[in-house]
């Protein structure tokens, strides 16, 4: 893979006045480190033991200035970070090889100052080159010692020292250490004067504590976050990346130290951290290895993402020049060349931000719009614009919209998306408007009521007492309360609708029977007065004749539906009477007007014969009568149409109520007839059952079948075969087809 990186390695050599030459050499190349332990030849002693080792690595920093070992080091790998790739540094050796030299180094000289500070220096230097006013820098440092971590900037903190447990957190952007501190510097002195706090705080800690500094790892963390801007689009993001710069503990060997008590309880956690480091660092440079055990140790666990391959790693291995230290160098040096087989993969650290793409994109419409224009102009297009819609532009689209809709045109040229959009929003104004004209026209005439107000619809029922009393006929909420409406005198709405008005209750229909029936109250009565069937001779008492029980039924259940009956009837009359009076007005209008009109026509011949008078202006003068005869006209004309309107409207006004009239009329009988089989031909029991609190509701039961309940089928067939068959045999199958037939209608219901 292109960016596939291996961790970068360089040893550092400790000057010192008694350097083994014998011992160490360095290539040419400044590359290689060879090490020679001379055979003691004195001991006799014929080993098998290696003796001589060659270790390849990056770079051998020998004899090398604070500066050109930051070059060397950590440059690179600072520049990159300002991209956005994370960055580990780390120093590793035994104490006093010159970690702490290296990575902070001497604090007395400017020149002495190691790669933390140069490193705040470079980053700095680029915020001020920076085109991009937009990069913050943060900083923290942390100390891990005895597998407890410390915040070395905790003072740095509002509340002096944070007594909250921290620890190393997993999340999906990477490891952090919760409850660390980490400060925004805007300036280099002030990520320097958090170095030096850390680095005093670091001191004081080892004399209260008890604790030997060069046992503890110590990591120095630059945050940075830079947010691109203005620039191309590929370059609008938000980068954030960090570098960690590691003072390792002391690498001795627990022998050599020959540390009792605490100090060997701290060597021994030393030595595990690292030797945890090691194992890692082994288990990375195995591409077979797919579990590594970061968390073995804090500080495994903290490096888990700065050794994991996904940054620049480096890491420089100090090492004292002496013979004395040889194992240790060499130990440093395997540690090195172990750590250069880690393949790294750097990650961009990069998120696109809301503003910078929203402005990118501003920029990329620019484009886009110019490359547009260009193509129009190739097409012969170049009218068109992409621009937002102006004022004039959609009056324009209105207007074509509404000669559109006359018919005036045909279609409507769809000349941009912009205009098509328009042309829909101008469609859409249009239907809306004529919902509300609707409406409003109803409202004018009606007083609507929404079927689902409940309490309208409850404020109805009590202007009309009696109303729920209507159960099969008007209430079942979807009744039709038009019909009620216009059954209403105007008395029992005084109050509550506008006067003149009718109340609509859009609901589906009343179930009416089919065909209008054009008679009155006299044809109901002339109907119902054909004697009621005696088919129950063996009842008691013979039910009432339907004219009587008729009469009884609208004193009784009957009552509202009579009483509404009658006052749609009385409607109808009363708008009959209005409209044939309006009849007999517009003709005698009309008559009036002929006359004036025949009057004005002689005026006309009249003043034509007399010659005309003629103002300035050349208007024909008239006389006062005629003047006054052609206003009576104009007068009678206004009188004429609005008569007319009248009319009109009380025609539709009388079809409606006619309509009403007969529904009732019908609704009326169908009760009726209901209500006398059950009062007074179904037996007694049946009744019982149809009593309020019975389990049969009136009108449920067919009447044919409750009244041949008491008559067994093959009674009746027997029956009819007594009286009908021994008269013409051949009239059987007749009879019984009809008695099936009859079955099929009785089971059907009425
Ligand atoms: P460590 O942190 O590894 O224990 P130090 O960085 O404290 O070691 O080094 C020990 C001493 O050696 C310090 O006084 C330091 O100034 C000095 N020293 C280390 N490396 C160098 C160097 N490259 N040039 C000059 N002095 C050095
Ligand atoms: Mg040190």
């Amino acid at each position: 893979m292109g960016t596939e990186k291996r961790v970068h390695t360089f040893v550092r050599v400790k000057p010192t006045a008694n350097f083994a030459q014998d011992m160490i050499k360095f290539g040419p190349d400044n590359k290689t480190i060879d090490i020679y332990i001379k055979k003691d030849a004195k001991k006799g002693v014929v080993n098998n033991r290696q003796t001589d080792w060659s270790f390849r690595l990056d770079g051998v920093l020998h004899n090398t200035s604070q500066e050109l070992a930051y070059e060397t080091v950590a440059k690179k790998l600072v520049s990159e970070a300002l991209i956005g790739y994370n960055g580990t540094i780390m120093c590793y050796g035994q104490t006093g090889a010159g970690k702490t030299y290296t990575m902070t180094g001497a604090t007395a000289e400017y020149k002495h100052r190691g790669i933390i500070p140069r490193a705040i220096q470079q980053v700095f230097k680029a915020t001020a080159h920076s085109v991009d006013p937009f990069i913050t820098v943060r900083i923290s440092y942390l100390e891990i010692y005895n597998e407890t971590l410390f915040d070395l900037l905790s003072t740095m903190t509002s509340n002096g020292t944070s007594d909250m447990q921290m620890a190393v957190v997993d999340c999906p952007q990477g490891v952090y250490v919760k409850g660390l501190s980490i400060h925004s510097v805007s300036h280099e002195e002030d990520a320097l004067n958090l170095l030096f706090e850390g680095e005093t705080n670091r001191m004081i800690a080892e004399h209260t504590l008890n604790k030997n500094s060069s046992r503890s790892h110590c990591i120095f963390t630059i945050y940075i976050e830079v947010r691109s801007r203005f620039r191309v689009f590929s370059d609008v993001k938000c980068i954030n990346s960090k570098i960690n710069l590691i003072d390792l503990a002391g690498s001795e060997r627990l022998s050599k130290t020959g540390s009792e008590g605490q100090v060997l309880k701290e060597a021994t956690y030393i030595n595990k951290s690292l030797s945890f480091l090691e194992q890692i660092i082994i288990a990375l440079a195995d591409p077979k290895r797919d579990h590594i055990p970061f968390r073995q140790s804090k500080l495994t666990h903290v490096l888990k993402d700065s050794l994991g391959g996904n940054c620049n790693t480096v890491l420089v291995a100090n090492i004292c020049g002496e013979a004395v230290h040889v194992e240790e160098t060499l130990s440093s040096l395997r540690f090195a060349t172990r750590m250069k087989w880690i393949t790294t993969e750097p990650v961009l650290n990069e998120t696109y931000d809301r503003e910078g793409t929203v402005k990118a994109l501003e920029k990329e419409i620019i484009l886009l719009k110019q490359e547009l224009a260009m193509h129009d102009s190739l097409v012969n297009r170049s009218f068109v614009t992409y621009d937002p819609l102006t004022d004039i532009q959609i009056a324009g689209i209105k207007s074509q919209v509404h000669k559109y809709l006359k018919g005036a045109i045909d279609e409507i040229d769809i000349v941009n998306i912009r205009q098509v959009r328009e042309v829909f929003k101008q469609f859409k104004l249009i239907v809306s408007q004529q919902e509300r004209e609707v409406e409003a026209r109803l409202r004018s005439k009606y007083a609507l009521i929404d079927k689902n107000d409940f309490a309208a619809v409850a404020a109805v029922q009590k202007v009309m007492p009696g109303a729920s009393a209507w159960p099969r006929i008007y209430l079942r909420i979807g009744f039709s309360a038009d019909r009620i409406g216009s059954s209403l005198s105007g008395r029992d709405l005084d109050g509550f609708l506008p006067s003149k008005s009718r109340v609509i209750i859009s609901t589906k229909d009343l179930d009416v029977k089919e065909g209008v029936r054009s008679q009155d109250t006299a044809n109901i009565d002339a109907e119902l007065s054909k004697p009621a069937p005696v088919e129950d001779s063996q009842r008691p008492s013979s039910p009432p004749s339907k004219p009587v029980a008729f009469e009884q039924f609208k004193e009784e259940c009957g009552s509202e539906i009579s009483r509404i009956f009658k006052e749609n009837k009385s409607i109808l009359l009363a708008r009959k009477k209005r409209s044939s009076t309006v009849a007999q007005r517009i003709n005698f209008i009309k008559r009036e007007m002929e006359g004036i009109k025949k009057a004005l026509e002689a005026q006309k011949q009249e003043r034509w014969q007399q010659g005309e008078y003629v103002d300035e202006k050349g208007q024909i003068i008239i006389d006062e009568q005629e003047f006054l005869l052609i206003m009576k006209l104009k007068d009678l004309k206004e009188e004429y149409r609005s008569g007319y309107a009248e009319l009109q409207d009380l025609k539709a006004e009388i079809q409606y109520c006619q309509h009403l009239v007969d529904q009732c009329r019908n609704k009326l009988i169908s009760e009726f007839e209901i209500w006398y089989s059950e009062s007074f031909l179904i037996p007694k029991d049946v009744r019982e059952a149809l009593k309020p609190g019975g389990n049969i509701r009136p009108g449920m039961i067919p009447i044919n079948r409750v009244m041949c309940l008491e008559e067994d089928e093959q009674d009746r067939f027997e029956r009819m075969q007594e009286t009908t068959l021994p008269a013409c045999p051949a009239s059987v199958s007749f009879y019984k087809a009809k008695m099936k037939t009859d079955q099929k209608v009785i089971s059907a219901g009425p």
